[in-house]
């Protein structure tokens, strides 16, 4: 008995031993390791996601800063010595125009139109450069424009003409308008057909729609952008311009706010607009 109760001890004792040795053999340090190995590799991975996701955020939000959501634009109206006729501050003359341009090359500005607003985060210094009314002598701004056009500067820019001055006697020709248009330098866009105060109008369709389709056949390509003659406008001005323009100028002065489209402001530049003023004016 006492062998086999020994003997039964013995056994008991051996499993326990080797049930002992077994489990300090397991390798739980090791499994544990094993998680913290597995815990590393998901802490890294996430880590990873998070640093990925933290960099395209950080991308996004470069490329955010790079969108400006003010803009300089520049309203001119006749391009030409004074002689006397009309308003004087409408006047600027074309060796004062030049300085201004030669100044903007100088800078690192980029001319643009309206139909380049869609690709502004790749523009650097974005200015537009618009010139109301559609005066003859706006001819002396494009040719101005285009001698100091060179390979890093694009010069652009923008005439707002009144669709019932086309061929008058102070108004571009349908010919000219064709001409300079096709040039790539002047874009082409709407001051209404007869320049009435909009708030007061009634005929939304002849103002808004008839002169944006007379500039269209002279010209052959898109009218998108309106400027509001003597910068009148209200809410019903705005809703009524929406049915057929993606932009519209006014004459507050400022920078224009590319969020409100329908209401961009501008910055006026007179025939006393000094070029220190100037440089002022268009500081970013
Ligand atoms: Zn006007």
């Amino acid at each position: 008995m006492k062998t086999k109760t020994g003997s039964f001890i013995e056994r008991i004792l051996l499993i326990a031993l080797a049930t002992y040795l077994t489990l300090s053999l397991i390798p739980e340090s090791s499994l544990r390791s094993e998680k913290h190995v597995n815990k590393s590799i998901l802490a890294s991975t996430a880590s990873n996601r998070t640093i990925a996701k933290a960099s395209i955020l950080q991308s996004n939000a470069d490329l955010q800063r790079k969108i400006p959501s003010k803009i300089p634009i520049l309203m001119y109206h006749a391009i030409a010595d004074y002689e006397g006729n009309g308003l004087k501050g409408l006047y600027v003359t074309p060796k004062i125009f030049r300085s201004q341009i030669q100044y903007l090359t100088a800078s690192g500005f980029t001319p643009i139109t309206f139909d380049d607003l869609a690709r502004l985060k790749k523009l650097k210094k974005p200015i537009i450069i618009t010139f109301d009314d559609g005066y003859k002598n706006n001819i002396n701004a494009f040719a101005i424009l285009k001698e100091l056009r060179d390979s890093k500067f694009n010069s652009k820019g923008v005439i707002f003409m009144i669709a019932n001055k086309v061929g008058t006697k102070n108004g571009l020709s349908p010919r000219q308008l064709k001409t300079i248009s096709d040039s790539g330098i002047m874009s082409i866009q709407s001051h209404t057909y007869s320049h009435p105060s909009l708030t007061t109008t009634k005929n939304y369709k002849k103002e808004l729609v008839d002169s944006k389709r007379i500039l269209e056949t002279i010209t052959g390509k898109k009218i998108n952008t309106l400027c509001y003659p003597i910068g009148h406008y209200n809410s019903t001005v705005i809703s009524e311009t929406k049915k057929y323009y993606d932009y519209a100028v006014t004459t507050k002065p400022g920078f224009a706010d590319l969020k409100n489209r329908y209401e961009l402001n501008r910055i006026r530049v007179s025939y006393d607009t000094s070029l220190t003023q100037f440089k002022k004016l268009v500081k970013q």
